[in-house]
């Protein structure tokens, strides 16, 4: 399966949702730390947008959208005063991002992206203050690209089509300030967990080399792409960082388990210290904070299937672990320098129950092991 960020607009077709197909608006939320609004639905979507004027607001429409039960309103204070959301009319549903008097934003640079043709990211621009003698009075429409083309399969949650009691369109209610609150998940509590794995390197860093030239990529990245593959066959949305050999920095590792508010974080990494120590073999687990029981359990888990040496779980300020805002671990697998790990690490067997190890930890963790 291939993550869809962003696909240029191949089919020109807009689907209309009909009546049997009505799609829920799931969740979403504003970040204000990054200007961000995210979008769930229970189906794809085709936003639309407009800058209102007087008072100067953002509309956005989901057509095709009826509101499930999201929570209505968000206030966020500042230049964007708040959020909300309501049925619009039977088939819309509109979210408004209120601005401060006084206040605009440059519609051009609204972009919207879709990360799935069901999940939605928009990202806004710093709204500017309007000088008194030019306030913007005319509405503007806001481009939005394409729809991905795809929902991924995990994600579809068929819903019955809700009752519809003679509603009328009515423009959204204004809702007293909801109280600050932290962000809630972005996906409904009885939806699959999200399990982020994160094969380490890629491109043109492979990691570590170690004896005979064994690259760490070349270890990490089986093992992550069997750990997906095991996990969603265990019915968990697995997600990974990269799903190819290709170069990705830190940052978006840990902004994909954010945005997707992913229940866990797993990095898969192979350990190298100098060739001048090939006796030093092991596994070794890394933590940073709300992880410890996460890595204490896939660390426990590997130790008993794969036999190789304890080299412990150990909390370190690893980038990942520090940024990633769920239960984050990083496994240091073995040793591509290591007279004892290096040749298994190279064994595609040897990985394979590696992987498994691994996703029988997160199972574990996530209280669903068989
Ligand atoms: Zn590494």
């Amino acid at each position: 399966m291939k993550l869809h960020w962003f696909l240029p607009a191949l089919v020109g077709t807009v689907l209309m949702a009909t009546a049997v197909e009505a799609a829920t608006l799931e969740q979403w939320r504003f970040d204000q730390g990054q200007n961000q609004l995210e979008i769930k639905t229970d189906q794809r979507v085709q936003p639309r947008a407009k800058l209102l004027s007087r008072p100067t607001r953002l509309v956005i429409d989901l057509p095709g959208i009826v509101l499930g039960r999201p929570r209505q309103s968000q206030s966020v204070g500042g230049a964007i005063r708040s959020l909300r959301v309501g049925q619009f009319d039977r088939s819309t549903t509109r979210i408004v991002v209120e601005l401060a008097p006084g206040y605009t934003l440059d519609p051009k640079q609204v972009r919207f992206r879709g990360l799935y043709a069901n999940q939605w990211i928009v990202q806004l621009p710093e709204p500017q203050l309007v000088p008194p003698s030019e306030p913007n009075e005319s509405d503007e429409d806001i481009i939005v690209g394409q729809r991905p083309l795809e929902v991924p399969p995990e994600t579809v949650i068929l819903v019955p089509f809700p009752e519809q009691k003679g509603t009328s369109p009515a423009t959204p209610r204004a809702i007293a300030p909801a109280p600050r609150t932290s962000l809630p998940p972005l996906r409904t509590p009885n939806s699959r967990p999200i399990v982020v794995v994160d094969p380490g390197h890629g491109g043109p860093d492979p990691g570590a080399i170690g004896i005979g030239g064994l690259r760490e990529v070349d270890v990490a990245t089986p093992i992550a792409f069997q750990v997906a593959e095991l996990l969603r066959k265990e019915g968990i949305d697995a997600v990974l960082t990269r799903e190819d050999d290709r170069d990705l920095g830190l940052e978006p590792r840990v902004q994909l388990a954010n945005r997707l508010n992913a229940n866990v974080f797993v990095s898969i990494h192979a350990n190298a210290i100098s060739l001048a120590r090939t006796d030093i073999s092991g596994l070794e687990t890394y933590y940073y904070d709300s992880g410890k029981e996460l890595a204490e359990t896939i660390h426990r888990s590997i130790l008993e299937s794969t036999g190789v040496r304890d080299r412990r779980v150990r909390q370190a300020r690893f980038y990942v672990l520090r940024r990633t805002r769920m239960p984050a671990v990083l496994v240091e697998v073995g040793f591509v320098t290591g007279a004892e790990d290096a040749p298994r690490l190279r064994d595609p067997d040897f990985q394979k129950r590696m992987a498994e190890a691994i996703a029988r930890g997160i199972l574990r963790y996530l209280r669903l092991e068989r």
